[in-house]
């Protein structure tokens, strides 16, 4: 059996970075990544066999927990039937009609392979419906690698201090106008200026890629006044916060209603699955039934479709999102009275089962405090953590993600792990 160090030193030679996605690679951290050989619950195992309580969980889609059993045998029964048609099929009709009655702004939607694809194909669908070609996103917010979110975009693209990424044309860049985020009297100058031009805006509702930062109240249904002035289309990209922060979303969490939102991560439980959708107005412009032209080989594949199915079955428990967000809560409250135990500076915030920790004692609203809190000594207690068996995500700049499978026991062994990395990280 490969050691981790061995894995990623051939990995190095064959991949860029040794990784198929870049924050995978560590590098924000520093040192190198592990490899995960399995996992259940709410552990990982890497190849040599140390087990890591899991709150990246595959960045957002493991909300029930690893290789649940019920995700993992619908997906064995849809196998049996074959892994893809291209042709209509019966678990699509199901998805959608689960997905149109969970969150009802979404009247009709289209199935797609990632994220990356649903806010891709949401942003045409508002070009074309609109005939506009700007549209408007937030400083620190990531909505995948397309040409036209990769402009001062979170995530991996701020980790690596790279918010604008080479080979994006000027002229696709120049489109996409950004705005910081929490600030609403700047979205309204900027729809003041150029209101007539923008065709949608996009945004996360609780911002997931620079590290987490809720909406200031009232602010999201501010940006829907704005949007419904001008007539541009409001987006909502629910990839992280859908079925996550509550059954319906951000959209019912908050009570405001998007045009058109699109959807990843748990919709697809672990398989890789998006999905865009919206008004039927909107919706009935796109590609057979209109001319805004979206396609996939592999969309709506059925294997995907029924561990997308079995995961919003499981969601749909009773209670279950007010579970995760008690959950939540301990973790967080436990972590908060760690640090001010040990007088490390650390704020938190929280919004059903999406969690971001800064190393400063204010309270984070803004993209620009986010950067200001003490990167390098949140890389310090990523280490110190990982070592004592407790994987976050390995950058400052990433939400944290709960399961229903974390335990009280898993929390209270995070809470000790945090007290042990906190004093070994604040003595540097
Ligand atoms: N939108 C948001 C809010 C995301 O967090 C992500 C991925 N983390 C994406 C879009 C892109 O999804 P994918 O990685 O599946 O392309």
């Amino acid at each position: 059996m490969s050691t981790n160090h061995e894995l990623f030193q051939r990995a190095l030679q064959l991949m860029p970075g040794g990784v198929n996605s870049p924050v995978r690679a560590f590098k924000s951290v520093g040192g190198e990544p592990f490899f995960t050989a399995r996992a259940d619950g709410a552990y990982l195992w890497d190849v040599e066999d140390t087990r890591y309580i899991d709150y990246v969980g595959s960045w957002g889609p493991m909300i029930v927990g690893h290789n649940h059993p019920r995700v993992r045998e619908a997906v064995e029964r849809a196998v049996r039937d074959g892994l893809s048609f291209g042709t209509p099929s019966p678990a699509e009709v199901t998805m959608a009609e689960t997905i149109t009655r969970l969150v009802p702004s979404v009247e009709m939607v289209r199935m797609v392979n990632s994220g990356t694809e649903a806010t891709m194909s949401a942003i045409r669908l508002a070009r074309g419906a609109t005939g506009r070609d700007k549209i408007v996103k937030f400083e620190g917010c990531y909505h995948g690698h397309g040409d036209s979110f990769l402009v001062k975009a979170g995530s991996g693209a701020l980790t690596f201090g790279v918010p604008t990424s080479p080979g994006v044309p000027k002229a696709a860049a120049d489109l996409t106008l950004t705005l910081p985020y929490n600030d609403l009297a700047a979205a309204k100058t900027l729809f003041a200026k150029h209101g007539a031009e923008i065709a949608g805006l996009i945004i996360e509702p609780v911002a997931g890629n620079m590290n987490c930062i809720p909406p200031k109240d009232g602010y999201l249904q501010g940006l829907r006044d704005l949007c419904t002035r001008h007539g541009a289309v409001l987006i909502f990209d629910e990839v992280m916060t859908g079925f996550r922060v509550s059954l319906g979303g951000a959209q019912a969490h908050y009570g405001v209603v998007p045009d058109l939102t699109t959807f990843g991560k748990v919709i697809g439980g672990g398989m890789p699955v998006g999905a865009y959708g919206g008004r039927r107005e909107l919706m009935e412009q796109v590609a057979p039934s209109g001319p805004i032209y979206q396609a996939g080989t592999l969309s709506g594949n059925p294997v995907a479709m029924a561990a997308g199915l079995a995961m919003l079955e499981l969601v749909q428990a009773p209670g279950f999102h007010d579970a995760l967000g008690a959950r939540t809560r301990l973790l967080c409250d436990g972590l908060q009275a760690v640090a001010d135990g040990e007088g490390v500076p650390l704020s938190t915030n929280r919004v059903g089962g999406m969690f971001g920790l800064f190393f400063t004692s204010e309270k984070v609203q803004s993209y620009a405090q986010a950067t200001a809190a003490d990167t390098a000594l949140f890389n310090r207690f990523f280490h110190g953590m990982l070592k004592r068996g407790v994987y976050l995500a390995p950058s400052a700049f990433e939400a944290g993600f709960l399961s229903s499978a974390h335990s009280e026991q898993d929390i209270a062994d995070t809470l000790e792990a945090a007290r042990g990395a906190l004093r070994e990280a604040r003595q540097h």
